[in-house]
């Protein structure tokens, strides 16, 4: 033990073992470009770079992000215990894989393939990934009946990125359905009027991150049925669920949008959205094996038998898996059912309080998604943006946006309740939202326009 002389001052040769040992140490210069030449203790480099995290927004604050911010302490454990198994390595981690396998089959009955315990389907990084190889068997399938035009596919204009990446990656034609008045997703006339002999298939999202509305699967599918009875073109659909398909299947039981539907020959989903994971996990499901084309799936060895893979990453971490399977052990239908509806009941709750408020006008209710858009409304003198930088400044992330082609001219903030905004949270937030809209009000006008706006779309 170091004694301090009563000058306060520490004994000569001592100087290692003050009050804060770590601060005195800091280097003033720490390297941001070069690799530094020599090294730093381990807890001097985990300070530096925990402090500099300090600046980050606080993810439970993040009411733009749709992915999980909160997972239990168990689960945390168990992340950490799996962060070293590389899913890949399916014959060292056997039991991962098996884990896997099953995560697939409970998506699959819960979305209701004909055959679960056979219908092909994996893990990927998100849903992006997913959608990738949704869209790549839609691609490989057109070819096998034929195809030799110009491959394209039908979806809404307020479709996730990801879709916009798979067009251009993969030399698609994207025929992008605009938002036309108070419709601001896909229609049935409209999607099945843009289909021909070259479609690989129709996209419906349920739900749309613009305002987390459900896209109508069951009437896309019924005007197709009706195109291939008129015209014998047979266009599968593919469901991006990203969040929906882990909400309607516990909220709205009764909503016929999956593999009850024939025509659905593919769902993806992130398993870090409202799958309850920390990022890095979506899943692609396919209807059966005549939706994924034999020819795209790659056979390692695997114990002896036959591994089949399906992806485009390789290497990744074992852990996202694990404790999606341990979401799944550990709540059970009945826990995604009351964590769901707690989501949907905070969600329109908040949506019904800001539209008592006065100034502002919802899209939509948060009945869909847990999710819901808002306008300002009339002659206000200040703009969503100038809502979202206001409240930026008070800890909450709350994103404006502007709506695509042709509503260009809408412009929205946008609220997703996750697990773990309570509603006593949710009420801590309109507190700050009145007292923002106190100042915002005598404001002569609206200051921040479109260019405020700096956040990824439906992430
Ligand atoms: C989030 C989202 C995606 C992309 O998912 P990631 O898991 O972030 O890759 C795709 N589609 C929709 C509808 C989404 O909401």
């Amino acid at each position: 033990m170091a004694l301090a002389h009563p000058s306060g001052q520490s004994e000569p040769g001592s100087s290692e073992v003050s009050v804060n040992p770590l601060y005195t140490r800091v280097p003033v210069q720490i390297s941001k470009n070069d690799l530094p030449a020599r090294g730093l203790d381990p807890e001097l480099a985990y300070q530096i770079v925990h402090d500099e995290l300090m600046l980050d927004g606080n993810a439970r604050l993040n009411l733009a992000t749709f992915v999980t911010t909160w997972m239990e302490p168990q689960a945390d454990r168990l992340m950490a215990e799996c962060f070293d198994k590389n899913m890949i390595d399916k014959d060292e981690y056997p039991r991962t894989a098996d884990l896997e396998a099953r995560c697939v089959r409970m998506l699959a009955g819960l979305w209701h393939a004909p055959d679960a315990l056979n219908a092909p389907g994996c893990s990927t990084t998100g849903s992006s990934e997913a959608c990738m190889l949704a869209g790549l068997a839609l691609k490989r399938r057109w070819k096998h009946r034929g195809g030799t035009g110009t491959p394209n596919i039908v979806m809404g204009a307020n479709v996730q990125v990801c879709w916009e990446k798979f067009a251009n990656y993969w030399d698609v034609e994207m025929r992008l359905v605009p938002m036309e008045g108070d419709r601001l997703h896909l229609s049935a006339e409209e999607a099945v009027a843009r289909c021909d002999e070259n479609t690989i298939g129709v996209v419906a999202v349920l739900g749309s991150t613009f305002d987390g509305s459900y896209e109508p699967v069951a009437d896309i599918c019924a005007a197709l049925d009706q195109l291939q009875a008129s015209s014998g073109l047979d266009i599968p659909v593919h469901v991006d669920g990203a969040s929906g398909a882990m909400i309607a299947p516990f909220c709205d039981p009764h909503l016929v949008w999956d593999f009850r539907l024939p025509r659905v020959s593919s769902i993806n989903t992130s398993g870090h959205k409202y799958g309850l994971v920390y990022p890095g996990v979506g899943w692609v499901i396919w209807r059966d094996e005549r939706a994924l084309p034999e020819d795209l799936v790659f056979r390692v060895n695997y114990l002896g038998g036959n591994m089949p893979t399906f992806a485009l990453n390789f290497s990744r971490p074992g852990s996202q898996v694990v404790t999606q399977y341990y979401n799944f052990l550990r709540l059970g239908f009945d826990g995604y059912r009351r964590v769901q509806h707690a989501c949907r009941h905070v969600a329109t709750w908040l949506s019904a309080e800001i539209a008592a408020l006065g100034p502002f006008q919802l899209l939509t209710r948060g009945d869909e998604l847990p999710v819901f858009a808002f306008t300002v409304a009339g002659d206000q003198p200040f703009s969503v943006f100038d809502v979202s930088t206001a409240m930026r400044a008070e800890g909450w992330l709350i994103p404006a946006y502007t709506f695509p082609a042709n509503r260009t001219d809408l412009s929205a903030l946008r609220i997703v309740v996750r697990n773990g905004f309570s509603e006593d949270l949710a009420g801590l937030m309109l507190d700050n939202l009145k007292r923002v809209l106190g100042t915002l009000a005598k404001q002569d006008h609206p200051r921040h326009g479109p260019a405020a706006a700096s956040f990824a779309h439906g992430a």
